[in-house]
C-alpha cells in the first residue's frame, strides 16, 4: 500500500509521462500479475528489452494520446529479435501519420501471452456520481464496446460476489471450458476484481482504471493492458 501511494504521487508529479508504466507498477503493487516488459525510447534499447524476454515480443506505441492503440496499427505481436528495429520504426511512423503532434512516450516490449488458451476479459473501475466506484467485469479486448457483455458491482467488492460476476456475463461458459477448452484461472479472476476493488477503495484520487485485456488463462492471470486516469 505505502508502493502504491509512492507510485500515485509519482503519476501526478510527471502528469501523463510514462502513465502506462506507472499503471502496470501500480497493479503489481497490489499483487495482480503484469507480463515483463519495458518501455524504451530508442530501437537499441528495445532490443535489449526484448532479447531479456524468452521468444517473441509484443510491441506497442506509448502515447497519452492514442487511447486505442491497436486502431491505429499501434501494437505488434509475435515480433522477434530481428525485426524489433523495424517494429519500432513503423510503430513511430503509424504513430505520427495518426497525429503529427503525438505526443510519443516510446514503445513497450512486452512478453507475449498464450492467447489460444486464454480468454480476454476486462476488469475496470468507474467512479459514478451516485454510486461511487463501480467494478465491472466482462468479456474483453478490442471488441469490448461493441459486444457490451458486461456486468457491475460497487466496490469493495466481496470474494462471493466477485466470483458471481464471472458467472453472470454471457459469455460465462467460455471461461469455464467451452467446446473441450481448458476451463481458465476463475479463482485468479475473482482475485484480481477484489484486488482492483481494494486499490480503488484505498486511493479516492483513481478516478478511472481498466484492465484490458485481463487475459484469463488455465493457470493464472495476466494484465495486459492498463489505462489509468487520476485525479
Ligand atoms: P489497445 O487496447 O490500446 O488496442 P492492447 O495492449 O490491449 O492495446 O492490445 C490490443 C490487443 O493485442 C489485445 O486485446 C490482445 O489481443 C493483443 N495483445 C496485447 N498485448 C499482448 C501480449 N502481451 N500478448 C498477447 N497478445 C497481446
Ligand atoms: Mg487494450
Amino acid at each position: 500500500r505505502e508502493r502504491a501511494r509512492e507510485i500515485l504521487e509519482t503519476v501526478k508529479e510527471r502528469d501523463e509521462t510514462r502513465r502506462g508504466v506507472e499503471a502496470m507498477e501500480l497493479l503489481d503493487a497490489y499483487g495482480i500479475e503484469t507480463p515483463q516488459g519495458e518501455i524504451v525510447d530508442d530501437p537499441a534499447d528495445a532490443l535489449s528489452v526484448a532479447e531479456e524476454i524468452d521468444g517473441n515480443v509484443v510491441m506497442k506505441i506509448v502515447s497519452p494520446d492514442i487511447l486505442h492503440k491497436s486502431d491505429i496499427g499501434g501494437v505488434k505481436v509475435g515480433v522477434s529479435n530481428e525485426d524489433v528495429y523495424d517494429a519500432y520504426e513503423d510503430l513511430i511512423t503509424r504513430a505520427k501519420n495518426y497525429q503529427p503532434d503525438a505526443n510519443i512516450l516510446g514503445v513497450q516490449v512486452q512478453e507475449m501471452v498464450n492467447l489460444d488458451d486464454g480468454v480476454e476479459t476486462i476488469v475496470g473501475m468507474n467512479r459514478d456520481p451516485q454510486f461511487g466506484p463501480l467494478m465491472m467485469f466482462g468479456l474483453g479486448g478490442i471488441f469490448v464496446e461493441i459486444l457490451e457483455d458486461t456486468t457491475f458491482r460497487v466496490a469493495p467488492v466481496a470474494e462471493s460476489e466477485a466470483e458471481a460476476m464471472t458467472k453472470e456475463i454471457d459469455a460465462a461458459p467460455m471461461l469455464r471450458g467451452a467446446r473441450g477448452a481448458d476451463p481458465v484461472d476463475i479463482g485468479g479472476i475473482t482475485e484480481t476484481i477484489q484486488r482492483l476493488s481494494q486499490l480503488v477503495t484505498d486511493f479516492p484520487a483513481i478516478l478511472e482504471l481498466d484492465i484490458n485485456p485481463l487475459v484469463a488463462l488455465p493457470d493464472g492471470v495476466q494484465a495486459v493492458d492498463v489505462r489509468l486516469t487520476v485525479d
